[in-house]
């Protein structure tokens, strides 16, 4: 079971000093090698602070970003199915201290409905996400799951369906898994045992249940997993350490690394009067993200609607892969917005996909709307054997043009579909494989005919 070992990330980050460029430059060659990095040189690269040595850093992590994910940003939507909680998180909106007044948890129909609206957005994925309490049981949970996958409207549905509820039991997680989850999401919140213990009370005080979760979740059969830090509540350099060296456990032990890795930094929310002790700066944030990046290099990396327009533009270029658009934190607030229930947080970014795929376009990223690995069961290690082989490429970029092209026929603006039409013409000519390529172009035409979900 995974113990933190503090001390150690301690002792490493008092060893690391601001590298000299020689010392920068044999990293970042490390780095593009494309087989991760020692904690002790993630270190290093946290202390980068001159303009020119954070060029280089990012430099080098767009170009490990760009050989594994290619132009490729895969979107999705949260979805809330209850706030009510148990806990009393610093942090967090749902807090128990705001007492039962003015919560909610989604019945089926209200389940089905917000599905309805996030498809109708032409999202394909959902992130689900809820607050704990005895009566959002797990059986709860995967009754959601099942309302979610049989929802269809119009010539769309949700094909994945993620999850990020509190850390639970062995039993409770192979339910999950049974369920059909593509990956489970939790994070540490804070690896400083000290600081996680002011700021939560309730049963997810308890720092040990956190941060074995992950493996009780794989031992259940679930290895797509997610990993993340609420970034300002501690030092971020520690933070970021602490992780690398949870996800190396978890590689070691497992075999198989996080599936992903999320981004989320704190925002103010209504009725919480917590300040970050440790608030990260747009350039300790993007610079953390490289380190991230490059440290391991085929672990997909989130960042969500909490981020303004611009610093999603600059994260996309040096690592994140996937990202949420159209965001509602509050429970059943899609398609409505005046129904007084509170978000879990503030958000930066209000636009809708729309605006966001016309955005990824004009800064060169193809959305995609992509969910074949988890449904061709390339998960887990077979996931990541591809990933590193490189052939990962033949399937990602046909399948990211047919997700879009679907994007494009049934919800796309007119403007955007006129530029996203060009774009797909661009992608297509980048398809290595000519026999891949000849395919492609024929799915895309059964596509222009009516035909959907064609996947590699
Ligand atoms: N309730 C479950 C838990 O706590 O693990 C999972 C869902 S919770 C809705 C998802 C995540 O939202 C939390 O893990 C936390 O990191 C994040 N979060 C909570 N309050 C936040 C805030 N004010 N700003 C940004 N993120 C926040
Ligand atoms: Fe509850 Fe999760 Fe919010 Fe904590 S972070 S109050 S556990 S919903």
């Amino acid at each position: 079971m995974y113990s933190h070992d503090e001390k150690r990330i301690n002792n490493v980050l008092a060893g690391a000093k601001a590298p000299d460029d020689a010392q920068l430059d044999r990293i970042l060659k490390k780095a593009e090698l494309k087989k991760g990095l020692d904690l002790e040189e993630s270190a290093v690269l946290l202390q980068v602070r001159s303009m020119g040595q954070l060029e280089r850093l990012f430099a080098s992590a767009g170009k490990v970003k760009n050989e594994i994910y290619g132009n490729r940003v895969v979107l999705f939507a949260p979805l809330y199915i209850s706030d009510y909680c148990v806990n009393d998180c610093e942090y967090c909106g749902f807090h128990c201290r705001r007492g039962a007044m003015g919560r909610k948890r989604l019945s089926a129909e209200e389940i089905q409905k917000q599905t309805r609206a996030i498809i109708a957005m032409g999202h394909k994925r959902i992130l689900l996400e809820a607050g704990e309490h005895p009566d959002t049981t797990i059986d709860y949970v995967c009754d959601a799951i099942g309302q979610i996958y049989s929802t269809k409207l119009g010539n769309g549905e949700i094909r994945r369906v993620n999850v990020n509820i509190a850390a639970t039991t062995k039993e409770n997680y192979v339910k999950l898994k049974r369920a059909g989850i593509g990956t489970y999401q939790l994070f540490q919140e804070t690896y400083h045992r000290r600081t996680y213990e002011k700021l939560h009370r309730g049963p997810k005080a308890d720092y040990e249940r956190q941060l074995t979760a992950h493996g009780r979740a794989f031992e259940a059969g679930i290895d797509d997993y997610g990993m993340g830090v609420l970034f300002g509540l501690y030092d971020h350099r520690f933070e970021v350490l602490s992780l690398l060296a949870h996800a190396k456990y978890m590689e070691l032990r497992y075999g198989v690394g996080p599936h992903t890795i999320s981004m989320p930094r704190f925002c103010p929310a209504p009725s919480v009067a917590f300040s970050p002790g440790f608030p990260v700066s747009d350039a300790d944030f993007l610079k953390l993200i490289a380190v991230i990046r490059l440290s391991l290099p085929y672990t997909g990396m989130i960042i969500s609607t909490r981020e303004t327009p611009e610093i999603r533009t600059q994260a996309f270029r040096i690592g994140i892969s996937q990202a949420s658009a159209a965001s509602c934190t509050s429970v059943g607030g899609y398609g409505d917005s005046g129904n007084g229930i509170l978000g879990q947080f503030e958000l930066g970014d209000h636009r809708n996909v729309d605006s966001v795929v016309r955005s990824l376009m004009s800064q060169g990223f193809i959305p995609s709307f992509c969910t074949a690995c988890y449904r061709s069961r390339r998960t887990g290690d077979a996931f990541m054997r591809l990933a590193k082989s490189g052939d990962i490429h033949y399937l990602c970029r046909p399948n990211a043009i047919m997700t879009f092209k679907e994007f494009l026929m049934d919800y796309a603006s007119a403007e955007t579909r006129k530029d996203g039409e060009r774009m797909i013409v661009r992608e297509i000519e980048k398809i290595e494989n000519t026999e891949r390529k000849l395919e492609t172009k024929k799915r895309l035409a059964r596509i222009e005919r009516g035909e959907r979900d064609l996947f590699f």
